[in-house]
């Protein structure tokens, strides 16, 4: 069985078979596995293993009752400009190296968590979302996959005002309002995913498609960004990277639009997650 994992109420699930059932890690292990999260993320490698063995079902799963698959991550990245289709509609240069910033770790929600809208300048940004496995510094490229635990999709929402609101600009606020860090609703196992560098990446804005990607388009690929973070910072278990989102934002619209209360964003990769997202006003 593909290992799959979720967060609810604060414990590590699997989350199994076709229906989706939750199975809960600590109790389904006899207590091999603690219930937190970031036990899991240590290890991975073992969790892998024994959800490959693993025969039984769960119980029934409400994704809208899910935490974010890593809810506590102690470092969540973000990357800028990192898909040559957005980059030209921003006008901007190619980055030589992956232009990063901060979302703070309060910012984290559930794949499903409503959007509060402050101002009139929030806006979507789907993204590959990775979440870190055993950490370490200076990992090479070519090792990278093996630091990562999994994959889901979410979104940078992104409030434009704020996001520009000094100069030089300072990204992370803007990028950490409450919910503005979703992802979801579970993890896949990064060993099960084939098509690392052909996913098809999706957001649908009250149905109609904004984004429509696939991760060959990315300039900096996932082994890029863990290998260039990792040889300044160290990643550690359960730190969150948003890879960067491709074009089709917003602000890059003519006229440029932002989200509105009731707005509805959908946000799937596919064979991998989708999430659905309820602006609300904040
Ligand atoms: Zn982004």
């Amino acid at each position: 069985m593909t290992l799959r994992f979720a967060c609810k109420n604060g414990r590590a699930q699997l989350v199994v078979g076709p229906d989706n059932t939750l199975v809960d890690l600590a109790d389904a292990s006899g207590g091999k596995f603690s219930s937190e999260p970031i036990d899991a993320f240590r290890r991975w490698n073992e969790v892998r293993d024994f959800a490959a063995t693993f025969s039984g079902t769960g119980t029934p799963c409400v994704i809208n009752e899910l935490d974010a698959p890593s809810p506590w991550p102690t470092q969540v990245f973000g990357i800028g400009l990192n898909y040559r289709s957005h980059a030209e509609e921003s006008g901007m240069e190619i980055p030589k190296s992956p232009l990063t910033f901060t979302k703070y770790s309060s910012s984290v929600a559930h794949g499903n968590a409503d959007i509060p809208l402050y101002g009139k300048s929030v806006d979507w940004e789907v993204e590959l979302v990775v979440v870190i496995s055993d950490g370490g510094r200076d990992i090479a490229q070519a090792d990278a996959w093996n630091h990562v635990a999994g994959i889901a999709v979410g979104q940078d929402i992104s409030d434009r005002q704020l996001q520009f609101a000094s100069q030089p600009p300072q990204f992370s606020l803007g990028k950490s309002r409450k919910n503005y860090s979703p992802f979801g609703p579970w993890l896949v196992d990064a060993q099960a995913v084939t098509q690392r560098d052909a996913l098809h990446m999706t957001c649908t804005l009250n149905g109609e498609v904004v984004q429509d990607t696939t991760t060959d388009d990315l300039i900096f690929s996932v082994s890029d960004i863990i290998s260039y973070l990792s040889g300044i910072v160290q990643l550690l278990p359960g730190d969150v990277i948003f890879t960067g989102t491709p074009g089709g934002v917003g602000v890059s619209r003519k006229p440029p639009v932002f989200l509105q209360p009731g707005d509805v964003l959908v946000s799937t990769i596919d064979g991998i997650g989708t999430t659905t997202n309820v602006c609300v006003q904040g």
